[in-house]
């Protein structure tokens, strides 16, 4: 049973990495930053439009490996309608189920991303897109990294 979800978690993680939902730059935008995660080469630009406080549309372009387009793609659809406060505990959620396997809340079809945490080196590269919207919804203009970049 546990491999069959794992199967299904895998075929819905290839399917967004070949096929990415929203993968196009919006201009003009409210918002953007960058992400990259030199650990693995993956690097992204996530654009946000918001009408006040509520994410309207966002998309992404970018390179990397499957898990973190996948993770992006699954991103845009995710936070579409949903205010900063909630973007905000969704990525709270998200970087708990990279880390742990599972959360302590309702996070939709983002649970494709639990066996992630049996990969450390991957959850960079899941949580990646997350991180660029965090810096996006808060207007940094700096690109993000997952590495400390004086290491
Ligand atoms: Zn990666």
């Amino acid at each position: 049973m546990f491999d069959d979800v794992a199967d299904l978690y895998q075929q819905v993680i290839l399917d967004h990495c070949k096929h990415p939902r929203n993968f196009r730059e919006l201009t003009p935008c409210t918002c953007s930053a960058q992400g990259r995660n030199p650990l693995c080469g993956d690097q992204l630009k996530l654009f946000l439009n918001l009408d006040g406080d509520k994410i309207t549309e966002a998309a992404f372009v970018g390179s990397g490996c499957c898990i973190s387009k996948a993770s992006a793609s699954l991103l845009t659809d995710a936070v579409k309608g949903k205010t900063r406060n909630e973007a905000g505990a969704m990525f709270e959620l998200v970087r708990e189920l990279v880390t742990k396997g599972k959360a302590e809340g309702d996070v939709g079809k983002l649970a494709v991303f639990a066996g992630v945490h049996k990969f450390p080196a991957r959850v960079k590269c899941a949580i990646l897109s997350w991180h660029a919207l965090m810096a996006a919804l808060k207007g940094e203009g700096q690109p993000v990294s997952t590495e400390n970049e004086h290491n």
